[in-house]
């Protein structure tokens, strides 16, 4: 790819709010056109979108639901056709459904899985078709500490976190002789919309077992997205980085 010539493009799911907003505002410091994915929130996507634009690329937010086959090929048609390529994919849409497994229903297992695995399978495959033809591609996938760790009351978030990081390690394998780089960010405790809803004495708890003694900012998770999603970062893949204040060691 000729860097003088091609403006990269980005897609980043769940891009309306938290730790997607950041990455896409990280990815347009970058000089990446952004898709800003949305699944509810029309309003904060626009938003994010303005906050891209902000800094001198071009953004457009796109409705789509990626648990479906149907809204991820909405996605990347609409990628497409706004930009023309794809060159960072970002799977950061992510849900939480928590309870004890005793209590935990068969449609919070499948809903969780279905967004936060399935949604970003079937986004590696829409990217990968045109990464393969462009031989060129960056993808990321939001794990979770909680994907090495386990946490009780979390067993389908934490298997669908673990599962991301077996996806991100057979497509590094199947890819990276295309010249497509597949790494995952693992986050601890970030601070977003996702955390806020946590009771006291669990947010306390896990503030003690975080060694950095606070919680992270969706800007320090967009930073190691954005590492990955670097142009110099190509001889990395298969990885998976913990942003978490050393929570994981
Ligand atoms: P958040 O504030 O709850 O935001 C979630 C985002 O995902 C929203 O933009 C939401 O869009 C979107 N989304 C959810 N389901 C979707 C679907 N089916 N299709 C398209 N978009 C969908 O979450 P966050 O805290 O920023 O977390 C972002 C990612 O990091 C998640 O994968 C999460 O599991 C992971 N993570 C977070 C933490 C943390 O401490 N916050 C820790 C570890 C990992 P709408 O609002 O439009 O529905």
């Amino acid at each position: 790819m000729s860097e003088e010539t091609v403006t990269r493009a980005a897609v980043v799911t769940g891009g309306s709010r938290g730790i997607g907003r950041a990455v896409c505002v990280a990815l347009a410091k970058q000089g990446c056109n952004v898709v800003v994915n949305y699944c509810h929130g029309a309003e904060p996507a626009e938003q994010t979108a303005a906050l891209c634009r902000a800094e001198g690329v071009d953004a457009v937010a796109v409705q789509a639901d990626v648990s479906t086959a149907e809204g991820c090929k909405t996605l990347f048609d609409a990628a497409v056709n706004a930009f023309g390529r794809v060159d960072v994919l970002v799977n950061n849409a992510g849900i939480t459904r928590d309870g004890l497994l005793l209590r935990m229903s068969e449609a919070d297992f499948d809903a969780v899985l279905n967004a936060n695995l399935k949604g970003a399978f079937l986004c590696c495959k829409e990217a990968a078709r045109r990464m393969v033809r462009q031989r060129h591609g960056r993808i990321i996938n939001l794990s979770s500490v909680v994907a090495l760790r386990g946490n009780a009351g979390q067993a389908n978030y934490a298997a669908s976190k673990a599962g991301l990081i077996g996806l991100t390690k057979s497509l590094a394998k199947e890819l990276a002789g295309r010249n497509i780089t597949v790494n995952a960010v693992a986050p601890g405790l970030i601070e977003t919309d996702m955390t806020a809803a946590l009771p006291e004495a669990v947010r306390t708890g896990m503030l003690h077992s975080i060694p950095a003694g606070r919680a992270g900012k969706p800007e320090d998770v967009a930073n190691a997205a954005a590492f990955f999603a670097a142009e110099q970062s190509s001889y990395l893949t298969g990885q998976v980085l913990c942003v978490d204040g050393g929570m994981a060691m």
